[in-house]
């Protein structure tokens, strides 16, 4: 197998990352990735911007996105990779996906304003750089520039995780049609860092039989949000359900992100990288 340094998620200021698509592809450049992929959540808007960025730099490039999925009273991230970014189902679908997202803003402000924080609606707004796509992770970056916490990480443990007063239930697309849209588009749909989720063996379990049955193809195993014993999990339900193996940083900022683009280890031995099976999707420069 040839393994190469393919860094398929990350994202930029058209999500809740903080750098531009541009100054993504350099930087993916700089540490050495050979084949990236942009994963804006919902959202296919930085795709153009991306895939001409990534030729000016000489990089490989495919298409991506991130979508929000509601499954066993989760949230839980599918990465399509590779498809035609201009389908009109799939990008109807990612408007849909993305629609609720500043009624929610708005009602987690409400929480976190009887929690004694006033005008975080407005704060996170600072830090939106698509008005399409306010997120936790704007919400988190204000509220540690007021002082309210240290870190991000320590916003969402006591702010926006589920039970906290910033936390909104919400629902996002169904399994079955973010598979889809990615799968007619031309993709393939890959289960985000499952390692994320903290679901019960019988729940990851229905999870991969049903993201399979609706023709999901493919398991990140190596994430910035793995566990290296996670990483040997994954692998082997990688095996046990016969799906391709994907490798993402998650990369959102220089500071914030544990893991930088393209600093990870290979995928282990055995496993079938998504990137073979993209091949005729891969955008060379
Ligand atoms: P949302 O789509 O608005 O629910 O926001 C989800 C995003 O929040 C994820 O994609 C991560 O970027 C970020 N996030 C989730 N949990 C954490 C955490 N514990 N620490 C930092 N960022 C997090
Ligand atoms: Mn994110
Ligand atoms: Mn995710
Ligand atoms: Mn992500």
């Amino acid at each position: 197998m040839h393994l190469i340094n393919a860094d398929l998620h990350c994202h930029s200021n058209v999500s809740d990352g903080t750098l531009a698509p541009e100054a993504l592809a350099e930087r993916a450049k700089r540490n050495g990735v050979e084949l990236w992929a942009l994963t804006d959540h919902d959202e296919v808007g930085g795709q153009d911007r991306a895939r001409f960025a990534a030729a000016t730099v000489g990089l490989s490039y495919l298409t991506g996105a991130e979508i929000s999925v509601s499954f066993a009273d989760k949230t839980v991230h599918i990465v399509g990779l590779g498809f035609d970014a201009d389908n009109v189902a799939l990008q109807q679908g990612l408007i849909d996906t993305r629609g609720g997202r500043e009624r929610r803003a708005r009602d987690m402000a409400d929480g976190l304003a009887l929690a004694g924080i006033p005008d975080a609606f407005a704060g996170a707004l600072r830090y939106v750089g698509n008005p399409d796509l306010i997120s936790r992770t704007h919400f988190a970056r204000y509220l540690v520039e007021i002082g309210v916490c240290g870190s991000a990480h320590e916003v969402f443990r006591h702010y926006l995780t589920d039970g906290k007063p910033g936390f909104v239930e919400h629902r996002w697309a169904k399994l079955s049609d973010a598979v889809s849209w990615v799968t007619q588009a031309g993709g393939i749909a890959v289960i985000a860092h499952p390692g994320r989720y903290g679901f019960t063996p019988n729940e990851e379990y229905a999870l991969f039989s049903e993201f399979k049955a609706h023709g999901g193809l493919g398991v990140e195993v190596v994430t910035g949000s793995h566990t290296v014993a996670e990483y040997g999990k994954y692998a082997d339900m990688a095996q046990e359900f016969d799906l391709l193996a994907s490798r993402g940083s998650d990369f959102h900022d220089p500071i914030e992100s544990r893991t930088d683009l393209g600093a990870l280890p290979d995928l282990p031995g055995p496993l079938n990288p998504v990137w073979q099976a993209l091949e005729h999707r891969i955008l060379h420069p």
